[in-house]
């Protein structure tokens, strides 16, 4: 919605503005992309499409021309991909499924985990917590206050001890109880890539060697708010670990929703989630077509 607002009040107001369409309307729509965070060399080409489309379809009222950018922000979002579907998380048909979850302190990843916890559990899966985060002062009572919130199990060794054995004492149980999924927080130390690397990949060799084709999603948690900040985030952990999805949380926290285009579009990683507040239910899967859609509501 802040989006929303935001966005369609800046291109109702450009499209009064210039009534037909020609260079300088481009130039300002640029400045408006741009300002909502869609990212530079994203925009760049998506105005490059943009002007040629309009070129080919003839159209000369800057009205019209609405429709054609939110097509193109669907185009862009899913590149070549043929999929314009919600990309849903993956699930494992032959035991625990394990999500395991990255990112830097305070983007919201123990709320997130709790927030999935939640939503699984109320889809009548059995869940499991590991407090991989040994690391942060705080964050293993944190994710054990939201496993009691959503009713699931956490299992959780004491602050600084090896996050390792925190994960593999997690699969041992989640086996053990049958459990669907089970979620895996871990630390988020930016300062020392070497140790997020050696760490990160410590905890998936453990995760790989117990479950075969585990983990089966790799979340990057990032704050929506941060912008440029949050891709440069996307790019150490894609540095350190596959990451096969992005959490964008604290959505609701900024008019700057463009930033889902870019990390798609110069990732190539999918936004799975998106967290749109701080309350429990406050996670949603992303919908690229409605969310660009909806901008134009
Ligand atoms: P962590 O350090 O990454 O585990 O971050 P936390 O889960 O502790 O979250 C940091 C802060 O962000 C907390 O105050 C959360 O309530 C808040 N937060 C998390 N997700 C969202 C969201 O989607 N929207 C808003 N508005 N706040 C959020």
């Amino acid at each position: 919605e802040k989006t929303r607002t935001s966005f369609s009040t800046k291109i109702n107001d450009l499209v009064a503005k210039y009534r037909t369409v020609d260079e300088d309307f481009f130039e300002e729509l640029e400045e408006i992309l741009i300002s909502a965070d869609v990212g530079v060399n994203t925009v760049m080409e998506m105005i490059d499409e943009l002007e040629m489309e309009v070129k080919r379809r003839n159209i000369k009222d800057t009205s019209q021309v609405k429709e054609v950018i939110s097509e193109k922000l669907v185009e862009i979002y899913y590149g070549n991909d043929e999929a314009e579907e919600v990309e849903g998380l993956n699930e494992n048909p032959d035991g625990p499924t394990v999500y395991l979850f990255v990112g830097v302190n305070g983007v919201g990843k123990t709320t997130t985990i709790g927030k999935l916890a939640h939503r699984l559990k109320s889809e009548g899966k059995k869940v499991t917590l590991a407090a991989g985060d040994t690391f942060r002062a705080g964050a293993i009572e944190q994710l054990d206050a939201w496993g009691e919130r959503a009713g699931v199990n956490v299992i959780k060794h004491s602050a600084g001890s090896d996050p390792a054995a925190v994960i593999y004492d997690g699969i041992q149980s989640a086996k053990s109880r049958n459990a669907d999924v089970l979620i895996c927080d871990t630390a988020g130390r930016l300062q020392n890539k070497v140790n997020l690397m050696n760490e990160l990949s410590k905890v998936k060799r453990v995760i790989e060697r117990e479950i075969p084709n585990a983990p089966h999603e790799v979340l990057l948690v990032l704050d929506a708010t941060t912008g440029q900040n949050a891709m440069s985030q996307a790019k150490t952990f894609s540095e350190a670990t596959d990451v096969s999805g992005i959490v964008l949380t604290k959505l609701d926290g900024t008019a700057k929703g463009g930033i889902v285009l870019a990390i798609r579009k110069e990732l190539s990683i999918p936004v799975k989630l998106v967290g749109l507040g701080e309350k429990v239910t406050d996670l949603e899967p992303f919908d690229a077509q409605a969310f660009v859609y909806g901008l134009f509501a």
